[in-house]
């Protein structure tokens, strides 16, 4: 099972230092309006089921997009609010009901967490268990876990992440992923990939998300949702 996951940042966690940035912030604006439909396309191609990671500020910025999402039956993730990296929020618990409340205020049914930035912090972590299934942000292992507090671990890693790779070739994240897909079915364990539209949305990238969704058909992997997921992997345990 391969995990397509789409991290829509939009202008969030940009900060305060990127007020008069204007070219930074419409490349953000970019994946939004032009690269997540492009993305979309391509997931339609194929019947794909999706994850999509959502700041609550970015979701009550375009709340269109999140109910398009929910309407054409993808999953919403918590991305948390303010997409504030946890270990430096100052309220972990308000800046998850905010993120919260944000979604589901636009249809979206949330029982899983990513942390943004990929920085996990205690403070955010115990509060975790309280409101969500699952969390995808650590990278202990390359199966998924059971964290501690009970709650299911779909880990990630920076090589399956677009971002790391650019500037530069995409041939070396199309290989990456194709050659990380081949292994993970020969295991017979599950892969979790992260996107942005803004990365890997670009005209002259995209077809990597088509060949690795080529690769999936051809090795019989089929594309699950995280809840789908993290459902398995609770009955799976008992
Ligand atoms: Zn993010």
């Amino acid at each position: 099972m391969i995990a397509i996951t789409i991290d829509v940042d939009g202008e969030a966690g940009l900060g305060d230092g990127y007020a008069l940035r204007l070219s930074s912030r419409s490349e953000r604006v970019y994946g939004l309006v032009r690269g997540l439909p492009r993305m979309l396309g391509v997931l339609d191609e194929f019947g794909a089921a999706a994850t999509f990671y959502v700041p609550g500020v970015t979701a009550l910025a375009w709340p269109d997009v999140v109910r398009e999402l929910v309407a054409r039956g993808f999953e919403i993730g918590h991305h948390g609010h303010t997409h504030t990296r946890p270990d430096l929020v100052a309220d972990a618990r308000a800046e998850i009901a905010d993120g919260l409340a944000a979604l589901t205020s636009l249809g979206a049914d949330v029982r899983g967490y990513r942390a943004p930035c990929w920085e996990l912090s205690p403070a955010t972590l115990d509060v975790l268990p309280e409101h969500f299934e699952w969390d995808s942000s650590l990278m202990g292992d390359d199966r998924p876990y059971v964290l501690p507090n009970g709650l299911i671990e779909l880990p990630v890693h920076w090589s399956l992440d677009d971002a790391p790779y650019f500037p530069g070739d995409v041939r070396a994240l199309e290989h990456t992923w194709r050659s990380e897909l081949a292994v993970a079915a020969a295991e017979v364990r599950p892969l979790t990939l992260t996107l942005h539209p803004e990365i890997l949305g670009r005209p002259s990238r995209i077809d990597a998300l088509r060949r690795v969704l080529d690769d999936a058909r051809r090795l019989g992997v089929r594309t699950i949702t995280h809840a789908a997921l993290a459902g398995s992997v609770r009955s799976a345990g008992g």
